[in-house]
């Protein structure tokens, strides 16, 4: 799982680590949301909350959570392939939780902001409202103050490229240990 607090540019070192490894199996989330101008189509399942809500209620998800921020339903379909296959998350922090209580093997990378100051400045960047942005940042120092206690690595997203390798590593660590204990 990658983690890290809103605006801290998870999904860009997401992206530059899929050119390192692409073999990597990306999760793909349901959200309530809607779809952002410009977004890819196939960013996440987009789909209505009465259509979450059956889905979560039939047990299709590994974790969800409602988003404090927007209000919005977010979560992790139950993977076709088997659970011990490889299969990486983008998920917050509640999420990543869950999951690790349900999977204690499931690796946590955290990233976060070279400084709080860093991570209000691309928070403002965004172009959203004032009230939105002191709400975001609210909670990403809460993310900031808990993450850490739950994460195997932290990761300093100082710059896209460096982190997305520094993760790399990460992974490419990880697999050779499973494959050396046979795992
Ligand atoms: P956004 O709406 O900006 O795409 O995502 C908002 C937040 O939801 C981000 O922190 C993102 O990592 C998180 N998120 C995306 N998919 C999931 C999911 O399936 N489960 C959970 N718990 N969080 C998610």
């Amino acid at each position: 799982m990658i983690s890290g607090p809103g605006g801290v540019g998870k999904g860009t070192v997401v992206t530059r680590l899929r050119e390192h490894l692409p073999d990597l199996e990306l999760s793909r989330s349901w959200t309530t949301r809607d779809r952002r101008p410009g977004e890819d189509a196939d960013a996440y399942v987009f789909v209505d909350r009465d259509r979450f809500v059956a889905h979560r209620d039939r047990g299709g998800f590994l974790e969800w959570n409602e988003l404090p921020s927007n209000g919005q339903l977010y979560g992790t379909p139950v993977p076709d392939g088997s659970l011990a296959d490889e299969l990486l998350l983008e998920i917050e922090l509640n999420g990543a939780r869950q999951v690790k209580q349900r999977f204690p093997d499931a690796v946590l990378i955290f990233v976060v902001p070279p400084s709080t100051e860093d991570l209000e400045r691309r928070l403002r960047g965004r172009g959203d409202d004032e009230e939105s942005v002191v709400r975001r940042m609210r909670l990403g120092l809460q993310e900031l103050a808990e993450g850490p206690a739950l994460a195997d690595h932290i990761v300093v997203n100082d710059e896209a490229d460096r982190a997305a390798a520094e993760v790399a590593d990460i992974i490419g660590s990880r697999r050779k240990r499973r494959a050396d204990s046979g795992a």
